[in-house]
């Protein structure tokens, strides 16, 4: 087992990408923080968890909350003992035109997920750094290195992650601690699911074609990255043997982004 008796916290790990990570991981050992807005679904992912024989923890947290993080991060740690992996991943997507996005559903998107992104690392290497070793993983997106129409809100808070993650690789170096960022191509998750019609709708083009042209157009097959390409992803930088690999970037996009 690749994570045997190591512990981390996923946020946004009620669904999608984020349970997936979270029972990859448990699977690998690892006793699992599943924080989420959501109690409902963090709890369900705990309680899946548990009754495959792993360890786990649901907590309610809202990512843009400090106190709260900082409360669900301490209690993690609390419960296992310690705190090795940070899987900061909880996100939302709202589309509009710029001229027609309104300023506070661009400062949510940015609070929840670069905000969120940054409350999350600072809770985190409180644990780490006294330990000397930790691996902190972010959720980017292709939209850390492309933009896309539409997305100016998750485009700069993605671009905002990368900057944060390389940031931590040389703050947390002389600590022992690692951070790396997961760039995924499309995955069809609920929040993925949500956008097809609204895009259809702003760009006046049918479902089939946000799919193909807006979402696949740019791969090398036309094809979804998925939840456990992901997983598989987030496994090899958590459980990397060495802080050899930090503040890189990994894009698994069937090729969309290459760099
Ligand atoms: P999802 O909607 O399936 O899951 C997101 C989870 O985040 C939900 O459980 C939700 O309750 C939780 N969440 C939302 N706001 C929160 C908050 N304020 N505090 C705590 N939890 C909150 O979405 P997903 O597709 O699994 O996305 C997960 C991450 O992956 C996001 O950061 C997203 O930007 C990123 N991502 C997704 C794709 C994709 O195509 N699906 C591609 C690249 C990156």
């Amino acid at each position: 087992m690749e994570l045997q008796d190591r512990v981390a916290v996923v946020t946004g790990a009620g669904s999608g990408i984020g349970r997936a990570i979270a029972l990859r991981y448990a699977r690998e050992g690892c006793a699992v923080g599943i924080a989420d807005l959501d109690l409902a679904s963090a709890t369900s992912a705990a309680a899946e968890i548990e009754a495959a024989g792993g360890r786990a923890m649901a907590v309610r947290m809202d990512v843009a909350d400090e106190g709260a993080v900082s409360a669900g991060v301490d209690a993690i740690a609390e419960r296992f003992g310690r705190l090795d992996v940070m899987v900061a991943n909880a996100g939302i997507q709202i589309v509009h035109p710029v001229e027609d996005f309104p300023y506070e559903e661009f400062r949510k998107v940015v609070d929840i997920h670069l905000g969120g992104s940054f409350l999350l690392t600072k809770a985190c290497v409180r644990h780490m750094y006294p330990q000397r070793s930790g691996a902190l993983i972010y959720m980017g997106s292709v939209h850390s290195h492309e933009a896309s129409a539409l997305k100016s809100a998750y485009v700069a808070a993605k671009h905002g992650i990368l900057g944060l993650c390389r940031t931590m690789a040389k703050e947390g170096g002389k600590h022992g601690v690692r951070s790396n960022i997961i760039c995924p191509g499309f995955v069809r998750t609920p929040l993925v699911e949500k956008q097809i019609p609204e895009q259809a709708r702003d760009l006046g083009i049918s479902e089939e074609e946000v799919v193909k042209s807006v979402m696949l157009g740019r791969t090398v097959d036309g094809e979804f990255t998925t939840i456990a390409d992901v997983a598989d992803v987030a496994l090899f930088l958590a459980s990397f043997r060495s802080n050899a690999l930090t503040g890189q970037s990994i894009v698994p996009s069937h090729g969309w982004h290459m760099g």
